[in-house]
C-alpha cells in the first residue's frame, strides 16, 4: 500500500520532468560525478531548470564539488527542500542527511532503494527540464534502483581513453541493456589537454578509445572533454562556469547539442 502510493507519487514528479538522465561509469575515477555536476551546472546556465541529485550513498561527491558540504537538507511538512545552488539548479545529496559528512554510510540494499525512491517522491523539485542523476560506478543496487523507478530514464556513460576503463564500459552498455535502459551516449573525460596558452593539444591518455567502442556497440558518441583544472572548482554559482576554458565550454555545448538532437 505504501509503496504503491510512493510509486505515485514519483510518477506525478517524473511526468514533470522532460529529460530524466543517469550519469554511470563502469569504473570509480573516471570523473563521472565531475561530468553530472558540469553538465548540470552547464544546463542551468543556459536557462534549463535543472535537478541533481546524488544517489551515490557510499561516495557522494556533489556537495563537495559545488561548495555545500557540511549543508543539511531541510523539511517543510513531509516534503525536503533540495539546495537552491541558483534560480535554475537544485541540488539534492545524501551528504545532506548525515550528521557529520565524513560519516561513513554502512547501509544494505533495502535502505538505499527507500532513500532513493525518497529522494523522488518526497522532495520538493518542482517542474524540471533535466533531471540528473549521479549514480555509483558499477552496476549495482543504485543504478539498479534508478533504472526500474525511474521511468523514461536514460543513461549517459562516462568513461576515460584507457582501455582498461573501456573494458567496464561494456559492462555498463550491458548492463543497460539488460535493464530496458536506453544509451543516450557516452562521453570521453580525461580526453587529452589542450594548452591554454598556444592552445595546441597534448594526448595525455590517448584519446579516442571511447568513441571507438561507442561506434562498436553502436550507441551515440556525445562528445569528449579534456583535462581542466577548472572543472574541478567548487564555487558559487556564478563562478563554477567561468572557471571552464572556453575550450571546455564548446565541448561542453556540442556534448548538450548532441544530447538534444
Ligand atoms: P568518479 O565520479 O568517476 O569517481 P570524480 O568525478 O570524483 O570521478 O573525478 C575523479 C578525480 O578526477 C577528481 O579528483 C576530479 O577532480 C578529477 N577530474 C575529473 N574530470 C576531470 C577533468 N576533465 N579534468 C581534470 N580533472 C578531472
Amino acid at each position: 500500500q505504501k509503496f504503491e502510493e510512493q510509486s505515485q507519487k514519483i510518477n506525478q514528479f517524473l511526468k514533470q520532468v522532460d529529460h530524466k538522465i543517469v550519469v554511470m561509469s563502469g569504473k570509480g575515477g573516471v570523473g563521472k560525478s565531475t561530468v553530472a555536476t558540469n553538465l548540470a551546472v552547464f544546463l542551468s546556465s543556459q536557462g534549463y531548470q535543472v535537478g541533481l541529485l546524488d544517489v551515490d550513498v557510499h561516495g557522494p561527491s556533489i556537495a563537495g564539488l559545488l561548495g555545500l558540504t557540511g549543508l543539511k537538507l531541510n523539511a517543510i511538512g513531509e516534503q525536503i527542500q533540495p539546495y537552491l545552488y541558483s534560480d535554475h539548479l537544485k541540488v539534492v545529496t545524501i551528504q545532506g542527511l548525515l550528521e557529520n559528512p565524513d560519516d561513513p554510510l554502512i547501509w544494505r540494499g533495502p535502505v538505499k532503494i527507500g532513500i532513493i525512491r525518497q529522494f523522488l517522491s518526497d522532495v520538493n523539485w518542482g517542474p524540471l527540464d533535466f533531471l540528473i542523476i549521479d549514480s555509483p560506478p558499477g552496476t549495482g543496487d543504485e543504478p539498479l534502483t534508478v533504472a526500474q523507478t525511474v521511468t523514461g530514464c536514460q543513461a549517459v556513460i562516462v568513461t576515460t581513453p584507457q582501455e582498461i576503463a573501456l573494458a567496464d564500459v561494456r559492462k555498463s552498455i550491458q548492463f543497460c541493456q539488460k535493464v530496458n535502459m536506453p544509451v543516450l551516449g557516452l562521453i570521453e573525460n580525461m580526453s587529452g589537454f589542450v594548452c591554454p596558452a598556444c592552445g595546441s593539444r597534448h594526448e595525455i591518455f590517448k584519446s579516442g578509445g571511447g568513441e571507438k567502442t561507442a561506434s562498436d556497440w553502436n550507441i551515440p558518441f556525445l562528445g569528449r572533454l579534456p583535462i581542466d583544472p577548472g572543472v574541478v572548482t567548487a564555487g558559487d554559482a556564478g563562478q563554477a562556469i567561468n572557471s571552464l576554458t572556453s575550450h571546455t565550454k564548446e565541448e561542453m555545448q556540442h556534448i548538450v547539442d548532441q544530447m538534444l538532437q
